[in-house]
């Protein structure tokens, strides 16, 4: 490190000889050339800042950063007080950076962007502030501090609708905020490299810093900016790195068995299997597979999820009979779990699956409702918005055909993966699931922080309680209806046994318009595929709660036809006679069975399906 800065312009050059043989070679070299080319601009401010400047537009990084910090040095001898050196230390600590002095750069920017100067930029500004600070951070070793910085930024990008977190006096209008989330995921994006170059792919913990819970933390970003990174084949090799420290820090605090660790190799393992590091892959799905059956219980139907990866890297290998073993085992799990139990139950009450339960203001669930198959979207290769732990990344499993030999494939989950596959490849666009399961209480909380704006169902009104609806991201916020891969939706949700719950015009929800583009919920094939042939257009939560009466008119061969009552619709809605597929209430007086309770206002436009 170049020591001469930092002690400042007073030492005479006498001392500063002195000390030459402290300083590397090159800060020998930068110093010499700045004392050799102008002595007099020791005690001249005007003249150190003018020739800072001057050396650094000329690209003269190395001198430019040695006459910086004799300028701020110079500054602070004088009296300046730290906050208006704020911007002065920003620029300084950039010209370190740009001089490859990163270990240099850091203590400016922390005291840079502590400063109540920073608190006042808007936001795009502070976070440029921020990104050198990560960029320093790693470049000196400190990947810990980069992967705060980064996480955090990943975080607000993936968060559009939530205001952004303003860091101190200045609150940034709704446009300031969209172009900084822009901004933080573009900033994530360059950081791929940065990580690639810091960070094994195999895993090393040793510049790992802090006290247990500290180091936790970070191993817990460190998964969080993988798994984003594992989402483009060109950052591969980042997520590798990032994963593979995330994964042995996790196992040296938690064990191997510890549920963080299983989760954190069952991302890792699908990049090192993308990467060509199959025994490597192998490896983790079998200590994975192992934790789980110890965790879970041997007849789990969840670990067929590990005999799956476990055979498909045996399958990439060439070795058949290990994987159609283990394919075995796993259609037998699934026969157990969801066979003839299942069943039973279903017999009993009919519909005690219920991935056709209506969920509605006349439809609501009470705070106890809970479904029993949640499973990790993440296991099943969904792209996530979020941190793969969290509830919010859970759907339901929600197998609805005990008969079909590879039961998993026809899960939510594996349904919804493929439906995203189809339509990020149709659309070009990036498309990551943003919230799956909400219990009762996070719907609460949710509705009572951002409900006043719209868009926020109730709790007990929301289909998120269910664990079938999902919300659907397309590069890094909620689907809109202009985006290509909504048309995909629109066209092909259905047969994955998806359906817009919340169509143009409909009235299901409190506010003006509780249009969703973004929410899609989950019914089963069979369900979907009756809504587009027999349904009432645009009225998804009615035709659930008629949903016998529906099958039974298909099952009779009666369809609907334009301009003749709907039986089926309770509550008097007929389809309209102009061919346009417009819907007008009937009789709004004749019954309250139905969903809309007579209480409707006419729906108004046009419906998509
Ligand atoms: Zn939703």
């Amino acid at each position: 490190m170049c020591v001469w800065g930092s002690i400042g312009v007073t030492a005479s050059i006498m001392f500063s000889r002195q000390i030459f043989h402290f300083v590397g070679a090159f800060c020998v070299l930068a110093i010499a050339y700045a004392i050799g080319f102008n002595v007099s601009v020791h005690t001249n401010d005007a003249a150190i800042e003018s020739r800072y400047e001057t050396l650094a537009q000329a690209g003269r990084y190395r001198a430019a950063a040695v006459y910086g910090q004799r300028l701020l040095a110079h500054r602070e001898r004088n009296g300046e007080l730290p906050n208006s050196l704020a911007p002065l230390k920003a620029q300084v600590a950039q010209t370190l950076l740009d001089a490859y002095r990163p270990a240099d750069a850091v203590p400016l920017l922390e005291t840079a962007l502590a400063s109540e100067w920073a608190k006042g930029l808007s936001p795009i500004p502070y976070a440029k502030l921020e990104h050198a600070l990560a960029i320093a951070s790693m470049q000196s070793g400190d990947y810990s501090s980069a992967v705060a910085i980064y996480a955090a930024f990943l975080r607000i990008a993936g968060d559009e609708v939530l205001p952004l977190h303003s860091h101190g006096n200045f609150s940034p209008s709704a446009k300031e905020s969209h172009d900084a989330a822009v901004y933080y995921g573009k900033a994530v994006a360059e950081a791929a490299v940065g990580f690639a170059d810091a960070l094994t792919p195999l895993g090393d913990v040793s510049s790992l810093t802090g006290n247990r819970d500290e180091r936790l933390k970070t191993l817990a970003e460190m998964s969080e900016l993988g798994a984003h990174y594992a989402l483009g084949q060109e950052s591969l090799y980042s997520a590798a790195g990032l994963l593979a420290t995330a994964h042995k820090g996790r196992r040296d605090i938690l064990g191997d068995d510890d549920a963080d660790t299983v989760q954190s190799a069952m991302i890792l393992g699908p990049v090192y299997e993308r990467l060509g590091r199959l025994e490597d892959a192998e490896k983790l799905y079998l200590k994975a597979f192992h934790a789980q059956e110890k965790r879970i219980g041997a007849n789990s139907p969840e670990l067929s999820l590990y005999m799956k990866l476990l055979a498909g890297v045996y399958t990439a290998q060439g070795r058949s009979t290990e994987a159609e073993a283990l394919y075995k085992l796993m259609r037998a799990l699934f026969r157990d779990a969801f066979g003839e139990r299942r069943y039973a139950a279903n017999q009993k009450t009919n519909r005690s699956f219920d991935v056709d339960r209506p969920v509605s203001p006349q439809f609501v669930l009470s705070n106890k409702y809970k479904p029993k198959d949640l499973v990790r979207a993440e296991r099943y290769f969904v792209p996530l918005s979020k941190s793969p732990n969290v509830d919010e990344m859970k759907v339901r499993l929600a197998l609805d055909n005990e008969a079909e030999v590879d039961a998993e494939e026809n899960s939510l989950p594996a349904r919804l993966a493929r439906l995203i596959s189809l339509c990020q490849s149709e659309a070009g666009e990036r498309l990551s699931l943003r919230s799956g399961y909400r219990s009762f209480n996070t719907q609460r909380d949710l509705f009572a922080r951002i409900g006043h704006k719209g868009r926020v169902t109730p709790p007990g009104m929301s289909e998120h309680q269910l664990g079938l609806a999902v919300d659907i991201d397309v590069n890094g916020r909620l689907m809109r209806q202009s985006d290509k891969s909504y048309r995909c939706f629109e066209e092909n949700a259905f047969r994955f046994g998806f359906i817009l719950s919340y169509p143009p015009g409909n009235n299901y929800l409190p506010g003006e318009d509780s249009f969703e583009p973004w929410h899609w919920r989950y019914v089963s094939i069979e369900t979907a595929r009756l809504y587009r042939e027999v349904g009432p257009v645009g009225r998804p939560q009615e035709f659930l709660a008629s949903l016998e009466c529906y099958e039974k008119q298909a099952a009779n061969g009666v369809f609907p036809i334009v301009g003749e009552r709907d039986v089926c619709l309770t509550s008097g809605v007929q389809i309209a006679d102009t061919g346009q597929e417009n819907l007008v209430p009937a009789d709004t007086a004749k019954t309250d069975k139905g969903i809309s309770g007579g209480k409707v206002n006419p729906p108004k436009g046009a419906f998509l399906n």
